[in-house]
């Protein structure tokens, strides 16, 4: 099964996409994930990244179509796929349809935009592996460390106030009319975000299954 979760930044799409990729053993592919990667490892496409991720701008489309390009093409990827956080713009789910990948559906996780400011400013994340956490919504064991690796946990840059309302106009502007490209196909599932994580994800599986 070939997966996109759509979602405003912090509406907890990634988490979502994690654990159904674990429920159905098919990989979540982050596009954020794989650029923060090559920002922490100083790569070409990391650096060109940097600028925009920094200022709360979508990374340029070709650099993303690139990256999502070669990473459909790896091997664990034959059996389905989740993508969280791409397309994100309409000419990067044309570029998809170009490619031949078909969709079969498209998860749309809706929080309203005053509960996205609020989630946002509780994000953190492991400074060495990368793994989320949220002060409210997922905890670590110990407050301030990596339940995987034992590193510190910290804010996103981009995840700083000041940022976060530039990435919702953003998203309301370039990601949105996603919703009406994948609803016009008849793709679209709707999962209103809840307060705990487990309700949106029973949401999630649920919404799935009754339209496998
Ligand atoms: P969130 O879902 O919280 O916004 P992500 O980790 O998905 O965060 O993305 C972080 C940043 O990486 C985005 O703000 C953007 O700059 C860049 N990015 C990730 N995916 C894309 C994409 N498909 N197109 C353009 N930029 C992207
Ligand atoms: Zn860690």
């Amino acid at each position: 099964m070939n997966l996109i979760f759509l979602g405003a930044p912090g509406a907890g799409k990634g988490t979502q996409a994690e654990i159904v990729s674990e429920k159905y053993r098919i990989p979540a592919v982050s596009t954020g994930n794989i650029i923060r990667e090559a920002l922490k490892n100083g790569t070409p496409t990391g650096l060109q990244a940097k600028a925009y991720i920094d200022a709360g701008k979508l990374v340029p489309d070709d650099v993303v179509i690139a990256i999502i390009k070669e990473r459909l093409a790896a091997d664990d990827c034959k059996n389905g796929f989740i993508l969280d956080g791409f397309p994100r713009t309409i000419p990067q789910a044309e570029a998809l349809d170009e490619m031949g990948v078909p969709i079969d559906k498209v998860v749309n996780i809706f929080v309203a935009d005053d509960r996205i400011v609020k989630r946002m400013s509780g994000r953190r994340v492991c400074s060495a592996c990368g793994n989320s956490y949220h002060l409210d919504y997922k905890r670590p064991k110990v407050e301030g460390v990596c339940d995987a690796c034992g590193s510190a946990l910290v804010q996103r840059k981009d995840d700083a106030p000041e940022t976060v309302s530039e990435r919702l106009r953003v998203y309301h502007e370039e990601t949105q009319p996603l919703e009406d490209y994948y609803g016009k196909k008849g793709k679209l599932l709707v999962v209103q975000g809840q307060e705990k994580v487990e309700d949106t994800t029973a949401l999630t599986l649920n919404i799935l299954e009754d339209n496998a």
